[in-house]
């Protein structure tokens, strides 16, 4: 069923399929396949049903939660070559597309109508659709327009067992139960999403993007919470501290500041006398936090070029270090001055290098911490770091994942949140869809603690 140009085997080959971008939990997957089609995935899960093989779906592997990682071995399915735009309906703002699409191809091909697809993710010149939809992704511009899970209206999904479904349609409200809201944020352990119907957004009618200059990380974050608390909705409000600025600099010369701490990314668009006055009012709120300086995208390419910096910026940080975890957590935004104040107090007390680029207006943060994964005691103290920051954003009110998912990374972060009847239950949705727990087996949800088993 399968040529075999779609199979790989190889030892050597297997080693790009260990992980996805979250580099510390590994597992060495016996097969890689590459179907092209619905069919020929749902023929795959149907022969590791039978024989009782696990297997994780698989996008790109831009994952930041090790939802990609093959943890049990097995089969890893690759949906990278169901890459195809199968229709575009503009009239009624949908588009029809593999899984395997890549985010920025989706808007690419919904451009001539002036239409996008609004979930952008940072990674979205390499991410999937079929992988944003598992993991619920964000990106700067769900600030105003909302996560993938409000950009859905239906799926195909090759069951645990090897059936075929299609879940939603076109139509704006479904009824019954809303089995395409459970699929999407499951993290590949439901079954394999082949095709994709996404909603298209109209291109906003104007935007103003200013770049604010600051001295201080905390001027920064509480002209966050102030634009937000004024009751502003700007579409993006991303945040870039100076590892960041420098990393940016020493690898394509932006112009940025190099002294500078922080940096505010702020986008908003609408129509044109309402959208001034906001921005003014943004520009002035700056100025208030003492911002060095506010300065606006004057050109479609100047603005190109600071979101390019704004995209660029967590990759450039391979400059810096081998490694790097970037973290997730989630918090109300009024908490944001005080919250990054003790991140970094937790960095320093470890001794760990940290930075952080996110999505301020969303309160997701992003701290990545850079490291040596080659140093066991460094890594030891990252870990205990990243505990201790999942531990913080909960106290304060908010999650251990804002968009990165829980893979195997947070997987025992859940109990934080979560009682063990609540995991009970989460494990009995999955049991629902597989029963035989081959589909991308640890992931998500925890072993039962040893109390909670009878005996
Ligand atoms: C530089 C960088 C920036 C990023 N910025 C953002 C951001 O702004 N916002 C954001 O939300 N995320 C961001 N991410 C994280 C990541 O890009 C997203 O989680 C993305 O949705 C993963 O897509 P993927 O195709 O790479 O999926 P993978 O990493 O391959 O898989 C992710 C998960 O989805 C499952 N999966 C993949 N495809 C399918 C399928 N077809 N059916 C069922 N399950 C499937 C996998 O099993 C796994 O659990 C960033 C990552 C990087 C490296």
């Amino acid at each position: 069923m399968l040529r075999a140009d779609q199979v790989l085997t190889d030892p050597v080959e297997m080693l790009a399929y260990e992980c996805d971008a979250y580099t510390i939990h590994k597992g060495r997957p016996d097969v890689v396949v590459h179907p092209e089609s619905t069919e020929q995935c749902a023929a795959v899960v149907r022969l590791c049903a039978r024989m009782g093989v696990p297997f994780t779906p698989r996008g790109t592997g831009t994952g930041l939660s090790g939802g990609a990682t093959p943890l049990c071995g097995g089969v890893v399915i690759s949906i990278m070559r169901m890459n195809r735009v199968l229709s575009v309906s503009p009239a009624d703002l949908r588009l029809r597309a593999q899984a395997g699409c890549i985010n920025s191809t989706i808007t690419r091909a919904a451009a001539p109508y002036g239409l996008h697809y609004a979930p952008d993710p940072s990674s979205q010149t390499a991410c999937t659709v079929g992988g944003n939809v598992a993991e619920n992704a964000s990106g700067p511009h769900t600030l105003k327009y909302g996560v993938t899970a409000n950009h859905v209206s239906g799926l195909t999904v090759a069951l645990p067992d090897g059936s075929v479904v299609e879940l939603g349609s076109d139509a704006d409200e479904p009824c019954g139960y809303d089995l395409v809201g459970l699929c999407v944020g499951s993290e590949g352990t439901l079954g394999i999403v082949t095709e994709v119907t996404v909603r298209l957004t109209p291109n906003p009618r104007q935007v103003r993007t200013l770049l604010a200059v600051f001295g201080s990380v905390d001027d920064a974050s509480r002209t966050v919470s102030r634009i937000i608390a004024l009751g502003i909705v700007p579409c993006a409000l991303e945040m870039m501290d100076s590892i960041i600025i420098n990393a940016l600099e020493d690898a394509f010369a932006m112009g940025f500041p190099r002294d500078a701490q922080a940096l505010l990314l702020v986008e908003l668009d609408g129509l044109g006398p309402g959208l001034d006055a906001e921005t003014a009012a943004v520009r002035d709120l700056c100025s208030e936090h003492n911002a060095r300086s506010v300065s606006a995208a004057a050109s479609e390419e100047e603005r190109a070029r600071l979101w390019f910096a704004r995209k660029q910026g967590v990759g450039v940080l391979g400059r810096v270090a081998p490694n790097k975890v970037t973290q997730d957590g989630l918090i109300p935004r009024s908490r944001l001055p005080e919250v990054l104040a003790r991140i970094r107090a937790i960095a320093e007390r470890h001794s760990v290098r940290l930075c952080n680029i996110f999505h301020a207006g969303d309160g997701n943060l992003h701290p990545c911490v850079i490291f040596d994964e080659r140093d066991p005691d460094e890594l030891r103290r990252v870990l205990a770091a990243n505990e201790e920051i999942l531990r913080l954003c909960v106290e304060v009110g908010g999650s251990i994942t804002g968009e990165h998912g829980v893979g195997v990374e947070k997987r025992d972060a859940m109990p934080l949140m979560f009682s063990e009847a609540d995991l009970a239950a989460m494990r009995r949705v999955k049991a629902a869809f597989d029963p035989a727990g081959l589909c991308n087996p640890g992931k998500i949800v925890p072993e039962p603690s040893a109390e909670a088993v009878p005996a």
